[in-house]
């Protein structure tokens, strides 16, 4: 095996993939530069049409980062402070953060113990007086059961807002052969385009999808202060745009979103080739009607020794993260307000998972030598 520089090896390796893309994403932010159209210029516009065109879907609202999509997408729906809101325990905080902001009520539930993704029989069971919203996250890249989750939300007259972050160009199959976009499915779809995302752009950013005008012009204007009409303010808003020059760099992404996609998901078929057979380990599972954008390739360590294996990549050059250490029903800021309650399976995915290097520039020297090391760790 030749000779790996172990500096080279990064759990998403951004520097690479610029140099690859160089001369377009330099040349799409000098024109922002030249024209000084900072805020709110042609390049913002002309993305969300990108977006709608790649997605299939009627509106796309930019907004400052993913974060702010969730909450925007929340203060659109006709909510009121303590309806209920069900979410998935294993996900990153900020899907819970903004419901608690708005002084509405997490509700978190368990999720499948393959997918990781929120158990649809979980969320009928959460189902109260007071539940308003249906918040699924598409963990790690592929799609929740939105199939399930769309006629228990229409059963119970319930929006569904989807957290695409992880999963922006997954395709989402229903049984009777239409296909979807993660995003496009439920009432509203939010991502972020945080640089490490599938979609990254070099700042923060995010977006809003839907179908539906209403909830798209609502959108809109909360995103900007609560305006339709320059210095003429509705109904409270926040501030929240996509910078032109991050726009031009993702207009110049996008075009690539499905080889990145491709590349992701070449790297994880060799790792599902050469850590298939290794009885300590599952490999990811596909969520049979979704494809997998791969944000991250996740395994779970099945023998209790997850951090010892962390902690020989880690001394072999080789960088594996722990997504997500504390489910957000055991965090310290959620803990305190809500009863106790057990959700044996996100507590024990944080206890077995470890996300492998994933990115879009991954070389087969890399991943080889990635492999031969976890196989040593188990061989010992
Ligand atoms: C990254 C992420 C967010 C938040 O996006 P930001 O742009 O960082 O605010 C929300 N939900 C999930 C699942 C994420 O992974």
């Amino acid at each position: 095996m030749p000779e790996i520089s172990v500096k080279d090896i990064k759990m998403v390796d951004l520097a690479s993939q610029y140099q690859r893309l160089k001369s377009e994403i330099d040349g799409a932010m000098q024109k922002v530069i030249e024209e000084t159209t900072f805020i709110s210029g042609p390049a913002v516009k002309q993305f969300s049409t990108n977006l709608e065109r790649y997605l299939n879907v009627n509106h796309v609202i930019p907004c400052a980062n993913g974060t702010d999509a969730l909450q925007i997408a929340l203060m659109a729906l006709p909510l009121t402070a303590g309806d209920e809101i069900i979410t998935s325990a294993f996900t990153f905080i900020a899907t819970a953060e903004v419901i608690a902001l708005l002084g509405l009520k997490p509700v978190f539930v368990d999720v499948d113990p393959n997918t990781f993704n929120i158990d649809v029989e979980c969320v009928k069971k959460a189902i109260t007086q007071k539940t308003k919203v249906i918040l699924p996250v598409h963990i790690f890249g592929q799609c929740s059961d939105m199939e399930a989750i769309m006629e228990i939300a229409n059963e119970n007259k319930l929006f569904v807002v989807e957290d695409t972050a992880q999963a922006i160009g997954a395709k989402y199959t229903f049984k009777n052969g239409d296909q979807k976009t993660a995003g496009t499915i439920g009432d509203i779809g939010t991502t972020s385009f945080f640089p490490s995302k599938n979609l990254g752009c070099f700042g923060d950013g995010g977006a809003l999808m839907t179908n539906n005008i209403e909830l798209a012009s609502k959108s809109k204007e909360i995103s900007n202060h609560g305006s339709k009409v320059r210095y003429y303010h509705d109904v409270v808003g926040i501030n929240s745009r996509l910078d032109s020059l991050q726009a031009a760099i993702l207009n110049e992404k996008l075009k690539h979103l499905d080889d990145f996609s491709s590349r992701r998901n070449t790297a994880a078929s060799y790792y599902d080739k050469e850590l298939g057979s290794v009885k300590e380990l599952q490999i990811p599972s596909r969520a049979k009607n979704s494809t997998h954008v791969f944000h991250q390739y996740t395994l779970k360590v099945l023998n209790g020794k997850r951090d010892e294996l962390k902690k020989h990549l880690e001394e072999k050059g080789i960088p594996a993260m722990v997504y997500y250490p504390v489910p957000l029903h055991q965090q310290n800021v959620f803990k305190s307000t809500m009863l106790a309650q057990k959700l044996p399976v996100s507590e024990l995915l944080a206890s077995q998972v470890l996300s492998l290097p994933m990115h879009t520039e991954l070389t087969n020297d890399q991943l080889a030598y990635i492999c031969s090391q976890i196989k040593d760790f188990f061989n010992k």
